[in-house]
């Protein structure tokens, strides 16, 4: 038995909200992974199958190697048109707002989603939630919104829209948050639903090749960043891999290319830190993966501006990138040193 993230008086208050509506939004974090995207298309599914008007709108393009996804090609992506999706928000009856926990995580977006009047449903898994939704369904023990989102569509009694397309949606964000149930994954209700989702005709083997496919240039860019841009710090306990914009150049890097990157190091033995800095745009992102009690949700936050969960978290670094460097040492530093002087 899988546990009931809904209480009865937020089933029927989801539910009637639900019924009531015919133009449902639905959008994720900024820079979304398998998780967001997937949580997303998922619902999308079963909201098309209930007759409504249903639309993801996510606030920036969402990486291609989730391409494969269905239904992927009708996201409608917030930069690309921002006046279209202020027309969408003006129409909505509802704004679900899946895999974040706080306004600012859809970065540009975030005027028009705080000025949306629609009542907001959030499905979340990250450590406390701001109270900017009118229904707040969020649980940081699961390992994935759409693990989560798969027990709330049980409680409404949508099971039964579940078909295969949208349990691979389901699927490929309990692996890509899990690393495959790597990692984060000692929940049995993880298994249960899994079981249940193949039991749906889903071909999990297929699904996680397709999630990893990865071009000749992917590949090296990935290798490359191992054994030439990595080093040890703090003693060997922590590892770092920076990119800079010239270095993702000249691999003709795209959005989402590096992705799993940052949990390599940790397979080294002492490492219980991993950190990993890239260029982007605008500022340097920073991503943080940990072992065990190791808390860079907490480092992220003091530092970078950022969140996340405890073993996976990240952030951004406004300034060159010797900066950054030296930030992140500092601050791994200190941490280290707080967690030394507590045992
Ligand atoms: P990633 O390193 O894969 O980008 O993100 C790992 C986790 O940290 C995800 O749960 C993601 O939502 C969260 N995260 C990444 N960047 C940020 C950020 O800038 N701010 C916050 N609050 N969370 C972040
Ligand atoms: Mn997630």
């Amino acid at each position: 038995m899988i546990s009931h993230p809904l209480d009865r008086n937020n089933v029927k208050k989801l539910s009637q909200l639900i019924e009531t509506a015919s133009e449902v939004i639905i959008t994720c974090h900024v820079k979304p992974d398998g998780d967001a995207v997937g949580s997303s298309l998922a619902l999308c599914h079963v909201l098309r199958q209930l007759d409504k008007n249903a639309l993801i709108i996510t606030p920036d393009t969402p990486p291609r190697y989730l391409r494969f996804l269905p239904g992927f090609k009708d996201i409608f992506v917030f930069t690309s048109n921002k006046e279209l999706s202020q027309e969408f928000l003006n129409r909505a009856d509802i704004v679900f707002c899946l895999d974040f926990n706080s306004l600012s995580r859809v970065d540009q977006m975030t005027d028009m989603l705080a000025s949306c009047t629609a009542p907001k449903v959030m499905i979340d898994h990250h450590i406390a939630p701001e109270q900017f939704c009118d229904i707040t369904i969020s649980s940081h023990e699961e390992s994935s919104t759409c693990v989560l989102l798969y027990k709330v569509l049980c409680d409404l009694g949508l099971k039964p829209m579940i078909d295969k397309e949208t349990a691979a949606c389901i699927a490929t964000g309990m692996m890509t948050d899990t690393g495959n149930l790597s990692y984060n994954c000692n929940d049995p209700d993880i298994y249960t639903v899994m079981a249940e989702l193949l039991r749906c005709g889903i071909d999990k083997v297929k699904l996680w090749e397709n999630i990893n496919i990865k071009n000749e240039n992917q590949l090296r860019l990935n290798g490359f960043a191992i054994s030439q841009q990595m080093k040890l710090l703090c003693e060997g306990k922590a590892a770092l891999i920076t990119l800079t914009r010239e270095q993702l150049d000249s691999f003709n890097y795209q959005k989402g290319d590096t992705e799993g990157l940052v949990n390599i190091p940790l397979q080294m033995e002492n490492v219980i830190i991993s950190v990993f800095l890239h260029e982007e745009p605008r500022f340097i992102k920073v991503s943080m993966r940990s072992k065990g009690d190791i808390d860079v949700n907490l480092i992220c936050e003091k530092n970078f501006n950022g969140g996340g969960h405890k073993n996976a978290a990240g952030g951004e670094f406004h300034g060159p990138m010797q900066e950054a460097v030296k930030k992140v040492e500092k601050s791994l530093e200190e941490y280290l040193g707080i967690v030394q002087a507590n045992v």
